[in-house]
């Protein structure tokens, strides 16, 4: 049974939800969305209109991440997983080598391992709560990188392998990094993320930052295999020049992940919305490490994400007991990620989460843990 616990409106934050995706949007995104709807939602994603949000939206990225000259952000639908789909047929020619530390970088490793047209990968894995670093290969035509584990908390550099080659593409999945970590793009050749995480929108989108290389791979392997349209990113490659996708996006998605893409920028860009999730971390850390019932799970400070952060609580304290109170409060979506098992809460700490509302959830945390 879960006891009645009312939280104090005094310590309550401004807005409840800390989830890691989808994660909160803010009600001003959501104000401009409904004055522009009459225009916008229900109109033709091939007309001016929507084309130049697209445009809009691809050059927003351009900006925030600062592309290198040749860059291009290219987008699509189906979200980071399908992008993983398309990845075996259009960026991975034969082997790919990938670090896996969490259930989103070992999910992508078996869609490789599965895929009878490529062939085995190679993994290079730690336990949840720490990252491996990638090694030079010779005998791998892609690096799968994980800029921030979502499922463990544990955020990792973005860097070129020492030795890496022309011929070898840096492929980094950024879902819940991007727009909250900084990041250097030299170091990558595919950036690709889902906007319902750090960007505040909608899922079903994918993103991606793509260097030459990476757009001469597409080319060259779409050209050699057969590809799925959905997945073909040389469709998307040339959709996207056009400001269009290949199939119909959600336009209500589009339009969420501009308007904060554009907020981050005129507000001082990247490194504005990474100071801002260093504010959240450090607030949410030191509670954690000055509270005797709560531990980061991730030991070396250095690997704790910015963006997501994972806390440990004594086995006295039930985490779900904890985050359902919190929920019966307004307060949602502190549970730990499933798959991981541990007692622990997991907290989302993007850039349109106010560092404020970080500092109030934790005087909830702890109300809640008084009173069960
Ligand atoms: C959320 C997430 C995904 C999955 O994204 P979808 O858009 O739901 O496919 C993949 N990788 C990471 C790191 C994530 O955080």
């Amino acid at each position: 049974m879960q006891p009645d616990i009312t939280i104090p409106d005094a310590l309550k934050p401004s807005d409840g939800r800390f989830g890691s995706g989808p994660s909160k949007v803010p009600a001003n995104a959501v104000a401009a969305l409904a004055e522009e709807a009459a225009d916008y939602l229900g109109t033709s994603h091939r007309q001016p209109t929507v084309q130049f949000t697209v445009a809009a939206l691809r050059n927003a990225m351009a900006e925030l991440f600062a592309l290198p000259d040749g860059y291009e952000v290219v987008l699509g639908n189906g979200g980071t997983t399908s992008f993983w789909d398309a990845a075996t047929f259009c960026l991975i020619e034969e082997r790919a080598q990938h670090l896996c530390f969490g259930e989103f970088s070992s999910k992508f490793s078996k869609v490789a391992q599965a895929a009878p047209h490529i062939g085995e990968p190679s993994c290079i894995s730690t336990d949840p709560g720490d990252h491996p670093e990638p090694v030079f290969d010779p005998e791998v035509d892609a690096y799968a990188l994980t800029h921030n584990e979502t499922s463990t908390g544990v955020m990792a550099p973005v860097v070129r392998p020492q030795g890496c080659t022309d011929q070898q593409l840096v492929l980094v999945d950024a879902t819940s990094a991007a727009g909250g970590l900084r990041v250097d793009p030299h170091h990558s050749d595919v950036y690709y993320f889902a906007p319902q995480k750090c960007f505040a929108s909608d899922g079903g989108l994918w993103i991606a930052a793509m260097s030459p290389a990476a757009i001469d791979r597409i080319l060259k392997l779409s050209t050699q295999r057969w590809v799925p349209p959905t997945l073909d990113l040389q469709i998307a490659v040339d959709n996207s020049r056009k400001d269009q996708t290949y199939n119909t996006p959600a336009l209500a998605t589009l339009f969420l992940t501009l308007h904060t893409a554009q907020f981050i920028c005129e507000n001082g860009g990247l490194e504005w919305s990474a100071k801002r999730c260093d504010r959240s971390a450090d607030v949410l850390y030191s509670w954690a490490d000055r509270t005797d019932y709560t531990n980061a799970f991730v030991s070396d400070p250095a690997k704790r994400s910015h963006t997501v952060a994972t806390i440990d609580l004594a086995d006295s304290i039930d985490a779900l007991s904890v985050a359902a109170a919190l929920r019966a409060n307004g307060i949602v979506d502190t549970e730990p990620y499933r798959k991981l098992g541990r007692n622990q809460l997991r907290i989302a700490m993007y850039p349109m989460i106010d560092p404020s509302d970080i500092e109030a959830l934790t005087g909830c945390i702890d109300f809640v843990v008084n009173a069960l």
